[in-house]
């Protein structure tokens, strides 16, 4: 069903000859298009990045989420969600239309584009939406919000991504040679698939959580009651309930993990399968400081189409890294005065913690041991962090946080409202150290270090995810509890060991600046240069998409 203008659109940017489609749950295309939670997001939406700079022939396939994930409201310290409303008017959109039967009813699905453009190319971006007329009520909230809602609505949201993601593609025309699954939620598509011969050929699949509780399990009566006839291939198959990870590794050829380290944490939850490792990327342009963008363009040349060359960067002039450096600490801190009407200072050093307020990630970590804390004399720190609506301990933090706020005394402490990819900005650029506390085993990969890396920001934080590839002592930051033997007490030694690297990053950074600047430089040319989806993208391309 071929719209003549659309399919003249599609054939001018050539896209017709489509190598891949890029199946995510959510996707950051930008920062007030809030199709996207966290870190999974902000991955695909990079990697689409780096591709498009490629010009690489690959597509994106989302959901559109009216309302979003949601907007943090902090009342007196503590989180409260609003929906996350956004203008859809800046998506095109495409006079396509498919539908899949879910509760045992027909639901009709459309699409929007997002195009994506890059250094030398462009990728487009199709966004599914269920709000058509001729849904019913239920049936056209399914693409209203991310990651919230039940067991069922959130199996017949995997059903519209994967079932109603594939049929859209063949309405648009697309005949992808590759159908990528990031992360389990997409897996439904592989149904589409089932009796090809070639179906391993073309599924490849990425896993992203070493959590047994990221891995979206559904049980039988619900899998029956939502997936109705697709849930009868399901069954002829040996599926009865649905664990997605499984459903995708069994029909996938080429199925990866996201580190070294999570690829052996992969291959021990999944013994029957073998994992690949393609550790993660960050798009090196979208997440460094203009400041620093500018030092670059000037001091290293085309590294925004080429960013393996940051790894030049030990040539920079000390002062013009200094001086971009302090530009971007003062962005920050104006805009923790114009967000909290704190007054944070150029000269104090600065440590910043942005994630998911959740369990492992120990955000609570640094604040063991106040007095030790506080014996380290003028600090700033800034927090950020969204917790899941259900999760109690992640909100708990969070207000735990707020309250040290108020009782530290030689410590500035803030916390950021509503974090998402331009508080993130602002952050990794701005703070003088990034720390990382998460639980041994529990971080897949981990981004955020790495766009601090990028903007010459040293990490402190444990050795897991990509920081055992990243982490050079001393080079580009600095280990928490390397000598944590298991079985031992990891938040007492985890702390302890906090407590003494930050005395010895603080000495550096203001007793021999010059060794800070080069630490610096290090973590652009060594990591910067390393851990990008433009490397990370190459991978896929050489490994999966052959
Ligand atoms: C980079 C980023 C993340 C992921 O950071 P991690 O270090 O992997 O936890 C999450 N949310 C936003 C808004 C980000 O920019």
């Amino acid at each position: 069903m071929f719209i003549g203008s659309l399919f003249t659109n599609l054939k001018e940017i050539g896209i017709m000859e489509l190598k891949t489609a890029y199946f995510s749950m959510e996707i950051a295309l930008e920062n007030d298009i809030k199709t996207y939670s966290g870190g999974l997001g902000v991955l695909a939406g990079d990697t689409l990045r780096s591709a498009a700079d490629l010009d690489y022939p690959i597509l994106g396939v989302t959901l559109l989420y009216r309302n979003g994930f949601i907007k943090q409201v902090l009342e007196d310290g503590e989180q409260k969600e609003e929906p996350d409303k956004w203008d859809i008017d800046r998506l095109q959109h495409l006079d396509v239309y498919t539908s899949i039967e879910i509760f045992g009813r027909t639901v009709d699905i459309t699409a929007y584009q997002y195009t994506i453009q890059g250094e030398n190319g462009e990728v487009p971006v199709i966004l599914l939406d269920t709000d058509l007329d001729s849904n019913e009520d239920y049936d056209r909230s399914l693409t209203e919000r991310l990651y919230l809602g039940d067991d069922e609505y959130r199996l017949a949201q995997e059903a519209v991504l994967g079932i109603g993601g594939f049929r859209i593609l063949e309405e648009l025309g697309y005949r992808p040679k590759h159908y990528h699954m990031n992360e389990g939620h997409s897996c439904l598509l592989t149904t589409e698939l089932f009796g090809r011969e070639d179906i391993q050929e073309k599924c490849i699949f990425t896993t992203h959580t070493p959590v047994k509780a990221g891995h979206d399990v559904f049980d039988k009566d619900t899998v029956r009651k939502v997936l109705t006839t697709t849930s009868k291939k399901l069954e002829e198959r040996g599926f009865e309930s649905l664990n997605t990870t499984e459903l995708a590794l069994e029909y996938s050829g080429f199925v990866n993990a996201v580190s070294e380290k999570h690829e052996n944490v992969s291959s021990q939850m999944f013994p029957d399968y073998d994992f690949d490792s393609v550790t993660n990327g960050v798009h090196s342009t979208t997440w460094t400081n203009p400041y620093l963008r500018e030092v670059l363009d000037s001091e290293i040349g085309a590294w925004r189409c080429q960013p393996g060359m940051l790894s030049r960067a030990f040539k920079i002039d000390d002062r013009k890294l200094w001086n971009a450096k302090m530009e971007a600490k003062k962005e920050l801190i104006d805009y923790i005065r114009e967000e909290t009407g704190e007054e944070f200072e150029q000269d104090v050093f600065t440590i910043g913690f942005a994630r998911r307020a959740t369990g492992y990630k120990r955000p609570t970590l640094l604040f063991k041991d106040i007095e030790r804390l506080e014996s380290l004399g003028e600090l700033q720190i800034v927090y950020a962090g969204k917790a899941h609506p259900d999760d109690t301990q992640g909100k708990h933090f969070i207000k735990k946080i707020n309250r040290y706020a108020d009782i530290l005394e030689n410590v500035k402490l803030v916390f950021l409202e509503d974090y998402d990819m331009n508080v993130t900005k602002k952050m990794v650029s701005g703070t003088d150290l990034w720390l990382n506390t998460p639980l041994r085993g529990k971080e897949a990969s981990g981004t955020s270090g790495m766009k601090a890396a990028l903007n010459g920001v040293p990490q402190l934080s444990v050795l897991d995810g990509w920081w055992i590839e990243g982490h050079i002592e001393d080079v580009t930051g600095w280990s928490i509890g390397e000598n944590y033997v298991e079985g031992e007490n990891q938040d007492e030694i985890d702390s302890a060991s906090i407590y003494q690297k930050l005395e010895h990053a603080q000495s550096l950074y203001f007793d021999d600046r010059k060794k800070w600047i080069e630490i610096m430089k290090s973590c652009i040319a060594i990591n910067g240069s390393y851990f990008t989806t433009d490397r990370m993208f190459k991978e896929y391309v050489t490994k999966a998409y052959r």
